[in-house]
């Protein structure tokens, strides 16, 4: 590759906290390595309209601690076709971009691929609140994420223990469900349902229930990812089985918000170093992961093919803090 004078960075798909942290990131280390530094605004979306914006070192102050994206998110269905990415090529090459950032989840790796396929070279940056991108251990934003429902079913649990209640939330996650797992084991929830785990409701749900009821419990919190069943539906089939009247929560996109913590922000800057290094040192079209710490390269076409599965063994740690199960034990 040519010696890289001027990227974009660009953040697309669902927000995550700790995206404006590496946009931070992308900026400052491209500007500390001669690189001008556009922002493509809403995705693959600018990309076509050519919305732009120059950024440098001083114009993102301030949006380390910021969540939500100061380049705002879009999803683009323009992109999905060719006259939408030849268009998008046009633009990088009107504002000579010879690289471009792209901030997001697994669709925007797509997309980032079919434009690197176009002659522009890309490097990944994972964000997703839901932790679900084969390549990377990590996520941007998923701590964050899961903190936010945390503090959320801590403040439910202490007045569905007051009114000795059924609570059912709903957790983000459609297809994969470490928030929902993580947020259960950490919130102490009876029962978890998530997306890769085939739902037997008298054993995973009623059962539990009971077991929990008869060891003395008057409050039950069942944690449900949105991708195992509508938490409404849940609560339905519960006050059909067993009589209770669960009140039910849906998070929703509350857990996509706030202030990105230490994590987030430290991963994300990291991430955002590296990606401009790449470019810096010639390298371009791959995805910046986390693999047992570190930080990797890893090509993008092979890192969509990876697969990353919900470690089973924490639903079995999940299962082992039922207090009835404890009790038998102590027996
Ligand atoms: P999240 O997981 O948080 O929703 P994401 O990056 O997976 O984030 P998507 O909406 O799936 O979000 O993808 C973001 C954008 O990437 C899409 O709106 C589209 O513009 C582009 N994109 C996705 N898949 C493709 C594809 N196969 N070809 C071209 N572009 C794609």
């Amino acid at each position: 590759m040519e010696k890289i004078k001027r990227i974009g960075v660009l953040t697309s798909g669902g927000d995550s906290p700790g995206m404006n942290a590496a946009v931070r990131a992308v900026v400052r280390t491209a500007v500390s390595n001669d690189i001008e530094c556009i922002g493509i605004r809403r995705g693959y979306q600018g990309l076509i309209n050519s919305d732009f914006v120059n950024l440098n070192s001083i114009s993102v102050g301030h949006i380390l601690s910021r969540g939500g994206t100061i380049l705002y998110t879009a999803r683009s269905e323009d992109f999905m076709t060719e006259k939408g990415r030849k268009k998008a090529v046009t633009t990088c090459k009107m504002l000579g971009l010879q690289g471009i950032v792209a901030i997001g989840g697994d669709g925007t790796f797509r997309g980032a691929l079919e434009l690197s396929r176009l002659g522009i070279p890309v490097v990944g940056v994972p964000a997703t609140i839901d932790n679900d991108i084969g390549c990377t251990n990590y996520t941007i934003g998923f701590d964050t994420a899961c903190n936010t429902a945390i503090e959320c079913i801590d403040k439910l649990r202490d007045t569905m223990q007051s009114h000795e209640r059924c609570s059912v939330v709903e957790v983000m996650g459609r297809n994969a469900g470490f928030l929902a797992l993580y947020v259960g084991i950490a919130v102490g929830a009876t029962a978890v349902l998530v997306p890769e785990h085939p739902v037997d409701f008298q054993k995973d749900v009623v059962e539990r229930i009971q077991d929990s009821r008869l060891a003395g419990n008057t409050h039950f919190m069942i944690v449900v990812a949105e991708g195992a069943g509508s938490a409404l539906d849940i609560g339905k089939k519960i006050h059909d089985s067993i009589g209770m009247e669960p009140r039910i929560t849906v998070l929703g996109h509350i857990q996509r918000g706030g202030s990105p913590n230490a994590r987030d922000r430290e991963t994300a800057t990291r991430m955002g170093y590296y990606a401009v290094r790449a470019f810096a040192e010639g390298r371009g079209n791959c995805i910046i992961a986390t693999q047992e710490g570190s930080i990797v390269e890893i090509p993008i076409e092979e890192a969509l093919q990876r697969k990353k599965h919900l470690q089973m063994e924490r639903y079995e740690v999940m299962e082992a803090m039922q207090v009835s199960r404890i009790r038998h034990t102590e027996e």
